[in-house]
């Protein structure tokens, strides 16, 4: 396998719409499972008087995982001739709202899979909905179990429009709609010959003309300061450099004091060294003596953040826990932390025990941030109230008028 950056996603869907079975005919068909658990199910399933279920599968996976042995279901892996993929189990969507905004596992596609004979669900649109609020853009629709209705084109039509209907009122667009039998590996892994009438990509050709998400090695400079210690008279600034490359000598603005310097020396320790890039955890002193501080954002003059004091996010907060217009708040977004006040609540919607709401926060002071579809490290924050986190959010508009 090359380098190539693998692509992860999440599938999410109604119960009993066909997830797991989908997720183990995707080991299945990509030979991604030991023989002997291949045999096992097939075993398990005959027992039962079934057809291979490969629902079992995750099954024992879960079992496994839950006796400490070697596989993750939250993570599972596959590949195709193109690249690796991970497919990022969300046990619940708490959990995945919860790793998508920490950065814990971050989905770059998402699959929304539908029983044909069930139709749109209201957790199907629950789901949609936070794929929206998320920003997740690369999105494929399964329509699941064309077996059970005679492979109909007119049922899948008609399940394929509805679900369009409202993605396309939440402002999501999929890429491809795609009519599957998962259970039989019907359009997952190679064309059926019972649906002729369908002429779109399969799922893996689908998956495989997805695009990854740009890196943060390619973009512009940002390096939030952690905190500045002093060694032999010198104040290094450490920090993560989160996008972009800083190197020795170069001119540097600072934030939020929009004052310019150069970068004199970068440490890694307990080395110099000339440059250093996204991901990088590294200190660095300046030619000036300019003040710094934790919470101050480097970047490349010119090519700056927003230093704003009002933004627009999409904020997940749990149910039990109020948010109104007024409330004062406390922010931290990267290594920065100010206090604030709920401007605006724009739109809310309760998704059980998740409420999810289109927000315009002010801070008391300005804050240096970005949209968390291009830099999520400033693009991405937590409410703090009495010492706990008690929501999370995106930054979906940096540059909304006071
Ligand atoms: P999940 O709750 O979304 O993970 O759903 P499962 O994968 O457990 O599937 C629920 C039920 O639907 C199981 O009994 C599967 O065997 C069945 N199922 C899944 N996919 C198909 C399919 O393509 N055709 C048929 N006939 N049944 C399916």
């Amino acid at each position: 396998m090359t380098n190539k950056p693998n692509l992860k996603f999440v599938i999410v869907g109604h119960v009993d719409h066909g997830k797991s079975t989908l997720i183990g005919r995707l080991l299945y068909d990509t030979n991604s499972l030991p023989p002997d658990k291949i045999e096992e199910i097939q075993k398990t399933s005959k027992d039962l008087g079934r057809e291979t279920e490969f629902a079992y599968l995750l099954d024992h996976l879960e079992e496994e995982r839950q006796q400490g042995i070697t596989i993750d279901t939250t993570q599972v892996f596959f590949k195709t001739d193109k690249r690796e993929y991970v497919i990022i189990d969300a046990p619940g969507h708490v959990e995945f709202v919860k790793n998508m905004i920490t950065g814990a596992s971050q989905a770059e596609a998402a699959v929304l899979i539908i029983d044909v004979n069930e139709g749109v669900k209201e957790q199907t649109k629950r789901h949609a909905y936070i794929l929206s609020m998320l920003g997740l853009k690369q999105v494929i629709v399964l329509i699941n179990k064309l077996d059970l209705v005679g492979y109909q084109e007119f049922r899948y039509g008609q399940v394929s429009k509805d679900i369009e209907a409202f993605l396309h009122s939440i402002r999501i667009h999929p890429i491809f709609y795609i009519p599957i039998a998962a259970i039989k590996g019907e359009n997952i892994a190679r064309k059926t010959e019972q649906m002729p009438w369908y002429t779109g990509p399969t799922f893996l050709e689908s998956l495989d003309s997805l695009s990854n998400r740009k890196s943060p090695h390619d973009k512009s400079l940002i390096f939030p300061v952690q905190d500045i210690y002093k060694v032999d008279n010198k104040r290094i600034a450490a920090g993560r450099v989160e996008a972009g490359v800083i190197r020795k000598g170069q001119e540097i603005k600072v934030l939020p004091t929009r004052q310019i310097s150069r970068v004199k020396t970068i440490e890694k320790f307990p080395n110099e060294i000339e440059n250093a890039s996204a991901g990088e955890s590294i200190g660095i002193t300046i030619e000036d003596s300019l003040f710094l501080d934790r919470g101050f954002v480097l970047c490349n003059s010119g090519e700056e953040p927003f230093l704003t004091d009002t933004f627009q996010a999409n904020l997940f907060w749990m149910a039990k826990k109020e948010f109104n217009k007024g409330d004062k708040i406390f922010i931290r977004c990267s290594t920065q932390e100010t206090g604030g006040k709920m401007e605006a609540i724009k739109k809310r919607i309760n998704s059980s025990t998740l409420e999810v709401g289109e927000v315009i926060i002010k801070t008391k002071t300005p804050i240096t941030i970005k949209s968390f579809y291009d830099v999520q490290e400033l693009g991405r924050f937590v409410i703090v109230r009495d010492e706990d986190i008690c929501a999370g959010g995106i930054i979906t508009d940096p540059q909304i008028e006071p």
